[in-house]
C-alpha cells in the first residue's frame, strides 16, 4: 500500500481562500470547502458511535463556516477550530483522502488495488 496516498506534502487555504488545499505526497492535490468538511465532522457529536450514522445534518451547518484555526493532531490527523464554536473533531489523513470528491479519486476507489 503506498502511504504517500496519506502524507500530506502541503496544507493551506486556496489563492482565493474560499477552500482548504491540501497536497498529498503522492503528487495529488485535494480541495475541500470548509463547509463539506465541518459537515464531515467525524466526532462523537455529529456521528452516533454506536451506528456510525451522522446526526449532524447539512441545514444543521451555517452556510459561511469556516475554520478559525487548523492545528496537528501527531502526525496523522488535523483538527479545526471552527467558526461556529465546535472544535471535537479528528480528522486523520486518511479520512481526508477518502473525502476527496475528485473526479480520480471517485474512480480509484473501485479498482481494488
Ligand atoms: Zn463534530
Ligand atoms: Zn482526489
Amino acid at each position: 500500500m503506498n502511504k504517500d496516498r496519506f502524507r500530506p506534502r502541503h496544507i493551506g487555504p486556496t489563492s482565493d481562500a474560499a477552500a482548504l488545499e491540501i497536497e498529498w505526497a503522492d503528487g495529488h492535490t485535494s480541495r475541500f470547502t470548509p463547509w463539506e468538511l465541518r459537515l464531515a465532522c467525524p466526532c462523537a457529536g455529529c456521528v452516533d458511535e454506536m451506528t456510525g450514522r451522522r446526526t449532524l445534518r447539512p441545514e444543521d451547518v451555517e452556510s459561511g463556516v469556516h475554520p478559525l484555526e487548523i492545528n496537528y493532531v501527531g502526525r496523522y490527523a488535523l483538527s479545526f477550530q471552527w467558526s461556529d464554536g465546535h472544535s471535537t473533531g479528528i480528522y486523520p489523513f486518511e479520512f481526508l483522502r477518502r473525502l476527496c470528491s475528485c473526479p480520480e479519486c471517485s474512480e480509484s476507489t473501485s479498482d481494488g488495488s
